[in-house]
């Protein structure tokens, strides 16, 4: 099998004026970013169309470190309608260079299902998570030029919870002082860097409907306390504005296509174990407004992205998928079924026997929101037909439908039997139950998730998260949903354990108020936002070839 690099430079790009004609959207709409790349102009949500809009959320049992191809399958399946003559688009999140160039790679699928193009989306693409960095340090260089200047608004130093970003991993930054050098250089306090796919900013910037409500948001960000105890939102420092205005572009999502000319928006890219995880409500919105079907993907395991894509996104944009597509892979049911995640490529019954219990748990997950799952087996070239046909059995004792899917080695065409099941599934689904109301208290909202999704026994708060909760009561905001920050490896807070955990609790270390997003972060376990570089980064095998070919980006 040729290499991603090999198999995107096989690709001839339609010009995206024809994508975008394709979809119903005029040109006047477009911002071209050269021949196979444009935004879109909001204004383009509000045209007429006569779309079914039904929307299909691809999701996947507890990924290994390397990806489940819930990316690889959402995109094998937009080509799989394609190849059906269905109308359809994607809407998948943009890429943020800390996994590019740390442990994972790009996140634009793989194979003979890719989007493109594949470097320039994995790398800078049209330049959102600049804007959103600028936005986010805006108002940090603005917070502490604030305190330089005077601080008539007596904010104390100490408590000051708006951190700055950047996109890459690099650990040093977590915690750093700031404003060293003696009395011209600030005042210092200790700070420090997240990674921008975790930032506040990008969480806003995906819920937002419009401008308006990104507005709106970025104003009643929490960013600190003063002396007295009183909090300070963004808007007091008056630079609510200026960031809208760096963040303008970077509303409007961006169109490209895949290998087979699929149409796809790839806008907004939240991580799913401490963010929301999921691309924008704006481009969920366009992709539902100018096809039949849109396909989307919520990050990590079904428990951490999905489950948020239910409870926060679905609720705040009026959303409720059509159809729900569980992507599951032999190796990772093994890694669950104790293999270690370096041996996976051996045939293995037993390991992949045990493993099931893990789909187990997220088939029942899905049924708890009142979907009925469709099982897409992402076939791997070192899987055999008899650890495939455990998996198709279990499916059956589930009464759930299950597809083998070869997109990956074939394209669309090797989805089109995991599509014919999708659209068949679209009749059994019910409108979705959110996992709690959200007049519940916080306590109870934490249980409600950590009990349905993760099979925790209960769950605990530490010292300070407890402090942490009555700032929250002080400040009204109990009313806010929850987006819990939890380890992606597992169903647990423990990310050694595989499988399907059970008689655990589940520790919440600290809460984060994000007013601006409008939920609280729940942070569990060791969770951090600014994650770190591996022994052996990704980075240490891309190059740039004399031909101007980027390699080593897959
Ligand atoms: P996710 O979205 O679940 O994180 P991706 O779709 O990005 O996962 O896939 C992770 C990696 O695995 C990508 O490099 C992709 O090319 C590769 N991959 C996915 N499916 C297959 C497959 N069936 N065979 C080989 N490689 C695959
Ligand atoms: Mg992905």
């Amino acid at each position: 099998m040729p290499t991603d690099v090999e198999i995107a430079q096989q690709f001839t790009p339609k010009p995206i004026t024809h994508i975008s004609e394709a979809l119903g959207i005029e040109e006047q709409y477009l911002y071209s970013y050269g021949r196979d790349i444009a935004k879109v102009d909001l204004t383009a949500l509000t045209t007429p169309t006569q779309k079914k809009g039904l929307l299909i959320l691809v999701s996947a049992t507890t990924p290994t470190p390397s990806g489940e191809g819930k990316t690889t399958t959402t995109i094998g399946l937009g080509q799989a309608f394609t190849q059906l003559n269905e109308s359809v688009c994607m809407a998948l999140r943009e890429p943020s260079l800390g996994p590019c160039l740390g442990m994972k790679g790009g996140a634009t699928g793989g194979g003979y299902s890719q989007i493109m193009p594949a470097d320039r989306i994995n790398l800078h693409f049209t330049g959102d998570f600049h804007a959103i960095t600028s936005a986010n340090n805006l108002l940090s260089a603005a917070l502490d030029n604030h305190i330089y200047q005077g601080n008539a608004l007596n904010i104390d130093p100490r408590q000051i919870v708006w951190r700055r970003v950047m996109d890459m991993n690099d650990r040093s930054l977590r915690k750093i002082v700031l404003g060293l050098g003696g009395k011209m250089q600030g005042i210092p306090r200790e700070g420090g860097f997240d990674i921008t796919a975790a930032s506040e900013v990008m969480a806003m910037l995906c819920l937002a409907n419009d401008a308006e409500d990104l507005q709106r948001r970025l104003e009643q960000t929490l960013i600190g306390f003063t002396y007295q105890g009183d909090p300070v939102y963004a808007e007091q420092l008056g630079i609510t504005g200026a960031m809208m205005a760096l963040l303008r572009d970077a509303l409007q999502p961006n169109l490209v296509q895949s290998f087979e000319g699929t149409p796809a928006f790839v806008h907004g890219g939240p991580f799913a174990n401490i963010a929301h995880g999921c691309n924008s409500v704006i481009a969920t919105r366009m992709a539902m407004h100018h096809a039949d079907w849109a396909i989307t993907e919520a990050g990590f395991g079904f428990d951490l992205g999905a489950e948020k894509f239910f409870d926060i996104k679905c609720r705040v944009a009026e959303l409720d998928p059509d159809a729900v597509v569980l992507v599951t892979t032999v190796r990772a049911l093994k890694m669950h079924g104790g293999k270690n995640k370096n041996d996976l490529e051996n045939e293995d019954l037993i390991a992949v026997e045990q493993g099931l219990e893990n789909l187990d748990k997220h088939i029942e997950s899905v049924e708890i929101f009142n979907k009925h799952p469709v099982v897409a087996l992402n076939r791997f070239a070192t899987d055999t037909d008899a650890e495939i046909a455990l998996i198709r059995a279990r499916c059956e004792v589930h009464g759930v439908s299950f597809a083998e899917t070869n997109h990956h080695a074939e394209g669309g065409k090797g989805a089109i039997e995991l599509a014919k099941v999708v659209m068949a599934s679209v009749e059994k689904n019910r409108p979705f139950k959110p996992l709690y109301e959200l007049d519940a208290s916080v306590l109870e909202k934490v249980r409600a998730v950590c009990k349905a999704m993760y099979g925790a026994d209960d769950v605990a708060f530490s010292k300070d998260a407890e402090k942490d909760l009555k700032q929250v009561e002080k400040l009204g905001l109990t009313h806010l949903p929850v987006c819990i920050a939890k380890a992606p490896s597992s169903l647990s807070d423990d990310p050694a354990l595989h499988g399907r955990p059970r008689d655990f609790e589940v520790t919440v270390s600290a809460i984060q108020i994000n007013a601006g997003a409008g939920f609280l972060v729940i942070l569990t376990g060791k969770i951090m936002r600014m994650p770190g570089l591996p022994k052996k980064p990704a980075a240490n095998s891309i190059k740039l070839l004399k031909s101007g070919i980027i390699e080593g980006l897959e």
